[in-house]
């Protein structure tokens, strides 16, 4: 038996028929349309395509960046794809393929933390956070073992959390949520900012950008970072404590026994780990007189939410 997870990403459409054990056996790459007809007729034709290929598909798991209802089937709400607003996007897909498989939707952090929980660096952990560190900061919660969803399917909203009364303006229409100062998005508008005020210190980043500072792109930095570039490193320390701060936040609701940091921005490792790691014990409450989560970069890499959606299907 076996499953085929999709992973709907803002440019490609990802798909994976897996194993019982959630091992990859089979993969497809086709351009994510915006419209959401397009979207559920190129899964369509994947799933027709897996079975024609001779596997024993059981179920469908989609992982949608977006709100994902409790009901595991309909999108509230996407920023990328208008249509999904209270869509039932289980529906819509199955119709296409007879019903003749379950199509179970989630939402696209929920499934690469899940990955993580029980393919990565999660593995063992009874209260584990996960946290995406990409162009937003995505969350996924794991309590006693099982993945928490919350009472409407909002829960691990991380990125959404608020950090600074009257902050900065999130894509979201609040002021000061925890993405604005930590994620891929963050690092990037530091290092522009610092760029331009401190040029004399950015010979380094204004190479990698052409001399264009608004041509500097996150990897940029990273790249930057990792030579030992200062302003870079400056760069990091800011988002890796604002990091440690947003951990401390959900330890003072969760108390977790680890944090899993993933997304592309964690590929420098200790250089935004560490800052993390300072400012988690700093911010903590009764940070002294208790025991700390351990904070560790995620291992299943690419495949975690492709991974997470195929195992997710069948619970
Ligand atoms: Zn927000």
């Amino acid at each position: 038996m076996t499953t085929l997870a999709v992973d709907i990403g803002g440019t490609k459409i990802a798909a994976a028929v897996c194993d019982e054990n959630d091992a990859i056996i089979q993969r497809w790459r086709v351009p994510t349309p915006m419209d959401a007809d397009a979207i559920n007729d190129n899964i369509a034709k994947v799933y027709r395509e897996a079975v024609a290929a001779g596997h024993r598909i059981e179920a469908i798991g989609v992982s949608a960046a977006g709100n994902v209802a409790a009901d595991r089937r309909t999108m509230t709400f996407s920023a990328n794809i208008p249509a999904w607003l209270n869509y039932d996007l289980s529906e819509h897909i199955g119709a296409l393929i007879d019903h003749a498989v379950p199509v179970v939707v989630e939402n696209d952090a929920n499934c690469a933390g899940w990955g993580e929980y029980v393919h990565g660096a999660g593995q063992g952990s009874a209260n584990m956070v996960a946290l995406t560190v990409g162009t937003g900061l995505g969350g996924a919660i794991v309590i006693n073992g099982q993945l928490f969803r919350g009472s409407f399917g909002m829960a691990a909203e991380i990125g959404h959390l608020p950090m600074v009364p009257d902050g900065s303006h999130c894509g979201c229409g609040l002021l000061g949520c925890a993405e604005r100062y930590t994620s891929g998005t963050a690092l990037e508008n530091y290092a522009k900012s610092a760029v331009r005020r401190r040029p004399q210190d950015a010979k380094r980043l204004l190479e990698l950008c052409g001399g264009d500072v608004n041509k500097l792109e996150g990897p940029m930095v990273s790249q930057a970072a990792q030579e030992g570039d200062e302003l870079s490193l400056t760069a990091f320390d800011n988002i890796g404590e604002w990091l440690g701060r947003t951990m401390a936040a959900i330890a003072a609701v969760l108390d977790p026994d680890l944090f899993v940091i993933g997304g592309g921005v964690v590929a420098v490792g200790d250089i935004l780990l560490e800052p993390a790691r300072r400012n988690y014990a700093l911010y903590l409450e009764g940070s002294a007189y208790r025991e700390h989560a351990k904070i560790v970069a995620a291992t299943a890499g690419q495949d975690a939410g492709l991974i997470g959606a195929a195992n997710l299907a069948l619970r």
